[in-house]
Parts: structure tokens; sequence; C-alpha cells
């Protein structure tokens, strides 16, 4: 990968800045509900329209087919011009389920989801996590029965964010009750409209319902729904796992220099209780500065990273490492704010465009579990990484 930018790259970057200057909503995004998933499916058609959706897609499925350094250009443009959040509604649809049918769907399910999700008409929920099974997710127990041409599929499934918006599910259900671990699980496109499943949704301390707990009560799924093998679905969630742990949150690695810099120019104008201006205190200083660095680091080893997928041709296990960095640099950057603004900044209503720095500081507890936890991160670090001895 080449690191300079070439005289297309910047005029890529120009083009980008002009368009989202033009185009970046005025509106505020709803705090929640189905006015929220709206405005998520309108932006994604205005992407979609102007010719703008799916950077990291190869063009042959109707994406941008950017080079690794174009969408980071991309990203980075998008966190200036303050897009609205990559992570919103559509982010599954986008950044796992469509690359994973992608790589492994029918020609029939890529012909007919690919283009929905790249319009914003679909939008996906991931149906993986379970009461018993989130972190060793080998464990989990959602059954589903083959009978004739349709898998019935009964069990739950626990934290599955915006499931009450989507349209379909990465879903994944063990077919074989014979089987252990890993083996004899199937990932199914699920419909979210099929007859049998129930919705219940989660209150969380953002003061809003986007997590859900999902029942499945015999609800039938087609098998031509199924992506990759039946019993087999252990390397299609793999696929879908190293989408979402790899460059799954390249917008959040990007965006958190804007963000420092942003937290900057706030020290720079805020008082602290005793009357000195933020940026006057010499440890807030400290902080700003290393903060700086890392998210300097962390954009160095985000174009290392994608030019390592670039040339293997898929995510490696660093993005185990660029997680675990990005959510411990979100979350000292938002206990900072805390300390700057006064702790009653917790007081929150649930509007994150109000709130953003609040919202921020709530978010990043969820951002350090969802995905994976920081802990299974580490042990990935240790294992797959710096192939350290297993403790057992
Ligand atoms: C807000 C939110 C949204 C989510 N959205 C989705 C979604 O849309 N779809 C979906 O499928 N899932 C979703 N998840 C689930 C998420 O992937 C799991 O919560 C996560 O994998 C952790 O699993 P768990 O909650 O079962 O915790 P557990 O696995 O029970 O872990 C509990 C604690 O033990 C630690 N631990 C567990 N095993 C080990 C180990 N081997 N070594 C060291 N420490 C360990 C964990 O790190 C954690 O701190 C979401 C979670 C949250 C919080």
């Amino acid at each position: 990968m080449d690191l300079q930018y070439s005289a297309s790259d910047r005029d890529f970057r120009q083009q980008a800045r002009a368009w989202l200057a033009a185009n970046v909503p005025t509106k505020r995004r709803p705090a929640n509900g189905h006015t929220s998933a709206q405005y998520d499916r309108d932006w994604q058609r205005k992407l979609y329209e102007h010719g703008w959706a799916g950077v990291a897609w190869p063009k042959e499925y109707g994406g941008l087919g950017l080079t690794g350094l174009q969408q980071v250009i991309w990203y980075e443009e998008m966190a200036r011009a303050r897009a609205p959040h990559y992570i919103n509604t559509t982010y599954v649809a986008l950044m796992h389920a469509g690359p994973t049918l992608i790589m492994r769907g029918t020609e029939e399910q890529k012909a007919f989801h690919l283009p929905r999700i790249l319009s914003g008409d679909a939008l996906w929920c991931q149906g993986f996590s379970e009461p018993n099974a989130g972190s060793d997710l080998a464990s989990l127990k959602a059954r589903g029965t083959i009978d004739g041409d349709d898998i019935v599929v009964s069990g739950a499934k626990m934290w599955t964010t915006d499931a009450q918006h989507a349209d379909y599910q990465e879903l994944l259900v063990r077919t074989d009750p014979e089987s252990h671990r890993h083996k004899g699980l199937t990932w199914i496109i699920c419909d979210m409209k099929s007859p049998g499943i129930d919705i219940k949704p989660i209150r969380t301390m953002l003061n809003d319902e986007h997590i859900n707990m999902v029942f499945y009560d015999d609800v039938r799924i087609p098998k031509s729904n199924v992506v990759g093998e039946i019993d087999g679905g252990w390397a299609s969630a793999l696929a879908t796992l190293s989408l979402e742990r790899g460059l799954g949150f390249i917008g959040d690695q990007l965006e958190l220099y804007e963000r420092v810099g942003r937290a900057t120019d706030m020290a720079g104008k805020l008082r602290l209780e005793d009357g000195t201006l933020a940026i006057d205190d010499s440890s807030i200083r400290q902080k700003l500065a290393a903060l700086k660095a890392d998210a300097l680091a962390i954009r160095a080893m985000t174009l290392a990273d994608i030019a390592e997928t670039d040339r293997t041709g898929q995510p490696g296990p660093k993005g185990s490492m660029m997680k675990l960095l990005v959510t411990s640099a979100h979350k000292a950057l938002s206990e900072l704010v805390g300390d700057m603004m006064g702790w009653d900044f917790l007081e929150f209503d649930g509007d994150r465009s109000a709130h953003p720095w609040t919202y921020d500081y709530l978010w990043s507890w969820v951002f350090s579990i969802s995905g994976g936890t920081n802990e299974i991160q580490r042990e990935n670090i240790a294992d797959r990484v710096l192939h350290l001895p297993r403790a057992r």
C-alpha cells in the first residue's frame, strides 16, 4: 500500500468534502424509535442515489470499490463534516451482513439482498448472542430443525441491536442436535416479519430501547436462506465476526482524532469549578496530548491493518488490537470530558445529538462489550497475534 496521497486521492478528498458539505443533513437525528431508523434509511438512500454507497464494497456488487487509503479519506471526511454516524441502524447491513453475503452467499442471495442494503431499503440485525452464549458463542442453543424445504427455528437471542427496525437478521442456530460446540451450526437469513418472532425491548442507561431479546416459536425459514453450508455455519459466522472485529469500527478509529480536537477546543473555552480555564490545567493538557498521540497511532495502525487486509484479501487478527485500543481511548477521552464538564453531565434524556459527550461516555461502556469484550480481544491478541502459550 502506498501511503503517499496521489493526485487522485487528493482529488477524491476534495470531492468527498464538497459533497458532504452540501449534503450532510442539517436536521438532527431523532433520538429514538422508528423516526430514527427512517432518518438512517433516508441518509443511506441519499448516499446511494449520489453514488456514495458501499465505500468498502467491490464495484461488481454496486459498491464504490475504493482503495483502502480512499476509505480512510472517506471516514475522515465523514467525521470532519459531522455526517450521520455510520454505527446507526444501517451498520449491520453495510458493515457485515452484506460483506458476508459477498464472501459466502449464493448468487440469488447476492442479487436480491445487496442492492436493497446499499439503497437503505433493507435494515439488518445480528442474532448471534444468547442468554448463555456471548463470549462463548459456540455454546449457543437456539434450535433449527430441518423440515422439508424449511428450517424451523425455536429459542431465544439476546442483546439484538435494532431488531425492532430490522427487515432481516444474520441468525445463527444449532441444526444438528447431537453436535457440540462450533460443529452443527447454521447461518441463516431470517426475515424479521416471519410469523413466530417476538421482540422484547431492553431499556438501557442510554435511555433508549435499541437492544432486544428475540424469541422464536417454530419460525419457518426456507433452506435457500442458508449462507454457506447447513451444519457448517461456523465458517460463515467467523467471516461475519472477522468483518465486525476487523475494519467494522474503522469510522470510530478515524473519528477519534476529530473528537480529541473537539475536546481540546472545548478545553480552551470551558472554566473548571475553581474558575481556571480547563486548558490551563496541566493534568488536562497532558491527557489531551496523550490522547492526540493515541489517535495518531491508531490512525497509523488502521492504515497498516488496511494494507494487510488488501494484501491477504481478508481481515486478520489485528482487528482485535484495533478494537481494544480504540475502545480504551474512547473511554479515556469521555472520562476526561466528564472531569472537565463536571459529572452532572451524566443527567441524560436520551437525545444523542443534543448531548453528544454524555452519549459518548455512556456508549464507551457498550463499545468495550459489544462485538466481543475487551477481555476476549486481549485473549485473541495473546493467542493469534503474539502466539503466547495457552494457560490451559
Ligand atoms: C449494547 C450491546 C449490544 C449488542 N448487540 C448485539 C447484537 O446486535 N447481536 C448479537 O448477537 N450480540 C450483541 N451483543 C452481545 C455481545 O456480543 C456480548 O454481550 C459479548 O460478546 C459478551 O458476551 P456476554 O454478554 O454473554 O458476556 P459473558 O461472555 O458472559 O462475559 C462476562 C464477562 O466475563 C468475561 N469473559 C468471558 N469469557 C472470558 C474468557 N475466556 N477470558 C477472559 N474473560 C472472559 C467477559 O469479557 C465479560 O467481562 C451486544 C451487547 C451489548 C452490551
